[in-house]
């Protein structure tokens, strides 16, 4: 099994190329900023915030009352849409990036999702439970959860033609479709529906989240991961975290997913953060002279001084107490 890192997920070989295709699809998403809509908090729709910071051009707001971060102005779906099928970033992420960290990717990430799903529907007592992946990628996870028998079915439901074709390939049921246009015939079918590392990106998440709910019958389990903006790395990093980007306009946090998940129709929300690489990250950008950090501050000593004897005590102490920037949230759907 391979080690976890930064790097291990996200080949360094790849990284300067990969820098400048994603300078140019902002370029490209720039060309369009006068057509940006500004929004209210997508966590509990206060209008109450202050500025955070700005990234490429784009500003991010902090909501007062649940402290989401958000982008906003933000670019409208349509926008979104152009940008994603256009990416040159994640062209050059499909064909090199993916398949060089794919196992990496398997082990420390797609397979302990998997073992949280499965004791969630333990826990629920769902036997051989039908389960819906939304926005698998290349379907990592979903085939793991294939192969592990312990499901009745495994759907993907995956609108990107390219990352549809590599789903098939892997021998899992596809519907390239959207989400919206899949729910109209299948309401009520599922008993789980998994979604990793997809809300952040979604313009209004509300809604995603009331049609992604019109899938699960009541009392059928939703389980999510997404960036916490409350974690270590974007309150130690700020604009320079690797959360913060263009595409992530939803930043919330585990009491924001919380309040987000109960006013669609969620209950029973359970959040964690159980990430692993907050500490390496601020680490390597201090290293890097991205950012600095006082020689006498805490952080210093445990990060740059004592990383080998403190660095994994500091990153579990992290997790487990809801600061971690990778957060889990589980929620039940209502009656
Ligand atoms: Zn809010």
């Amino acid at each position: 099994m391979s080690t976890l890192s930064v790097s291990s997920i996200r080949s360094d070989d790849f990284k300067e190329a990969q820098r400048e295709a994603y300078a140019r699809d902002v370029a490209r998403l720039l060309l369009h900023s006068h057509d940006f809509v500004e929004v209210d908090c997508p966590a509990c729709r206060s209008k109450r915030r202050i500025s955070a910071f700005s990234k490429y051009a784009c500003q991010f707001v902090n909501c007062l009352d649940c402290q989401t971060i958000y982008m906003s102005p933000r670019p409208t779906p349509a926008l979104m849409d152009d940008y994603y099928s256009n990416s040159e970033n994640y062209r050059i992420w499909k064909e090199h990036i993916f398949p060089a960290s794919e196992p990496a990717r398997r082990d420390h990430i797609a397979r302990p999702n998997l073992d949280r799903v499965i004791a969630a529907c333990q826990a629920a007592g769902l036997a051989l439970p039908h389960l819906v992946e939304i926005g698998p990628g290349f379907g990592t996870f979903s085939q793991l959860a294939q192969q592990s028998g312990f499901f009745g079915s495994v759907e993907v439901i995956e609108r990107n033609p390219d990352m549809a074709s590599e789903c098939l390939a892997r021998g899992l049921k596809v519907h390239q479709m959207a989400l919206e246009d899949f729910t109209a015939d299948h309401a009520g079918r599922f008993d789980v529906a998994v979604c990793y590392e997809v809300i952040e990106h979604i313009f209004d998440a509300s809604l995603f989240l009331q049609t992604l709910r019109s899938l699960l019958r009541p009392g059928g389990l939703f389980i999510l991961t997404c960036p916490n903006g409350l974690g270590y790395d974007t309150q130690m990093l700020g604009p320079l975290s690797p959360a913060v980007d263009t595409e992530h306009v939803n930043l919330f946090n585990p009491h924001a997913m919380r309040v987000l998940l109960q006013s669609n129709g969620f209950e029973r929300v359970n959040c964690e953060t159980p990430g692993r690489l907050d500490a390496d990250i601020v680490r390597r950008a201090v290293l890097a002279g991205e950012t600095q950090l006082d020689a006498t501050s805490l952080d210093h000593h445990v990060l740059v001084a004592n990383f080998a004897t403190l660095g994994a005590a500091f990153q579990q102490f992290i997790a487990s107490h809801g600061l971690s920037g990778n957060m889990h949230a589980c929620a039940t759907r209502t009656a």
